[in-house]
């Protein structure tokens, strides 16, 4: 069904290069600029109010969510920060009241589309209202781990850098007299790379959205100035088809070559997900209980991981009164304080990095609920079989 009238030729699976024919928002694009392209035609043509997207802070390593109802003000969006590691699923409860009386468009990666799932089955969201371009994910680096990546590896200022990249596994920097690009998997061994949560992270195409964007088998002419877009739904296919109707984006068929080259490298991304996910639960299965109740003991109870967590929507307000199981201001915690909170989000976690990334302490908190999460799923995995575990 043509959800926004027209006749498309468009549907769910159809594998296609896609790219802007606005030369304002191709100049600022990662690749072509169809993402951007699609949500300023959705504005135009009022198929949604507002589209939550993500664009640079106060410098490169910042990002900062944006919520956009002109199109006009969406080229400064356009373009992938690989340092930004905000997740934007909360953003719409809070900022955009659950999405309950606004269309909202929002371009997600992995993360920020499982954590829309987790508040979904929470009411906390109306899916019917929202329309999700995905983006795939390689990772994210830390802003700080960037900073500090680019002065010890790269020998450069991180202050004069004026473009960040991650392309066939380097990452890349331009900066005022060069640039230079080092793999990820030697910045990786050497302790740097991506947020470690990313790296055991397996949800790299997000086809639970209605779009999935990315370039990996973009080949030929079109390398670098095209977004590969698998169309995972009929609303996805009927935005694109009528966008591509009427002459604000231009498509053409994915080469045979790229689908496979994708899936290859889909393929190797899973299996070095899996690799770091042996690794670091090996470490942590050594010493369990020694681990978290060490590295817990440096908490100071103010509440962050619990506040931005996707998935647990409890007020620290509430969590501030005594409870059962722990007391009212005891700092550091009581081991129940951690306890209680992985014992809630055991079968949620979405390994989104949030609650590690935002801890002032640096406590390993992802790696304490992702290994939990994954030993419940492998329960389930035995018993209902291969289901979408993607976390
Ligand atoms: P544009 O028109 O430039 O639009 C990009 C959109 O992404 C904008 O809406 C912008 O607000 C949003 N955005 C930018 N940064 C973030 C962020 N940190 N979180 C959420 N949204 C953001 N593709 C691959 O095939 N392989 C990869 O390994 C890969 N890794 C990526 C890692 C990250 C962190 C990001 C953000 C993207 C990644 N991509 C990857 C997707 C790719 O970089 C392009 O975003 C995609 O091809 C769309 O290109 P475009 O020119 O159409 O997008
Ligand atoms: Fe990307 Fe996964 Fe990291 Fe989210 S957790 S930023 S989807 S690699
Ligand atoms: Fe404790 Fe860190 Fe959570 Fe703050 S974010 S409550 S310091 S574990």
């Amino acid at each position: 069904m043509a959800l926004f009238g027209g006749a498309p030729a468009m549907k769910k699976g159809d594998m296609v290069y896609a790219w802007t024919t606005d030369k304002a928002i191709a100049e600022k694009a990662e690749l072509g600029g169809a993402v951007t392209g699609l949500w300023k035609y959705a504005l135009d043509k009022k198929l949604v109010d507002a589209v939550l997207v993500v664009k640079k802070g106060s410098d490169l390593y910042d990002a900062k969510p944006a919520i956009i109802t002109k199109s006009e003000d969406l080229k400064n969006t356009a373009g992938s920060l690989h340092c930004g590691t905000l997740l934007l699923s909360k953003v719409i409860t809070r900022y955009l009241n659950g999405a309950k009386d606004k269309k909202i468009g929002v371009t997600v990666k992995g993360c920020d589309l499982m954590g829309i799932i987790e508040l979904v089955r929470r009411k906390e969201i109306n899916p019917e209202n929202l329309f999700l371009i995905g983006v795939n994910c390689g990772g994210s680096v830390s802003p700080i781990m960037a900073r500090k990546m680019i002065t010890d590896k790269y020998g450069v200022s991180p202050d004069i850098v004026h473009k960040e990249e991650i392309d066939k596994g380097q990452f890349i920097i331009e900066y005022e007299g060069g640039h230079k690009g080092i793999s990820m998997d030697e910045l990786e061994e050497a302790g740097y790379g991506r947020r470690t949560n990313c790296r055991r992270c397996k949800y790299k195409v997000p086809r639970q959205a209605d779009l999935a964007c990315g370039n990996w088998g973009v080949i030929g002419e079109k390398a670098g100035k095209a977004t590969f877009v698998e169309v995972c739904s009929d609303k996805g296919a009927n935005l694109l088809a009528q966008a591509a109707k009427d002459g604000v984006i231009q498509t053409e068929a994915a080469n045979p070559k790229g689908v496979e080259i994708r899936a290859k490298v889909e393929g190797a991304m899973l299996k070095l997900g899996d690799k770091w996910r042996k690794k670091d639960f090996a470490k942590l299965k050594a010493d369990t209980w020694g681990t978290i109740n060490r590295e817990t003991s440096r908490c100071i109870r103010c509440y962050s991981c619990i506040e931005n967590c996707p998935v647990c929507f409890t007020k620290a307000t509430d969590l501030k009164k005594p409870s059962l199981m722990v007391g009212a201001g005891e700092v550091p915690p009581n081991a129940m304080f951690h306890m209680r909170r992985f014992a809630h989000i055991s079968d949620t976690c979405v390994n989104c990095g949030q609650c590690e990334e935002l801890c002032p302490m640096d406590i390993p908190l992802a790696l304490f609920s992702h290994a939990i999460r994954v030993e419940g799923d492998s329960v389930y995995k035995s018993k209902l079989g291969e289901a979408t575990y993607t976390n």
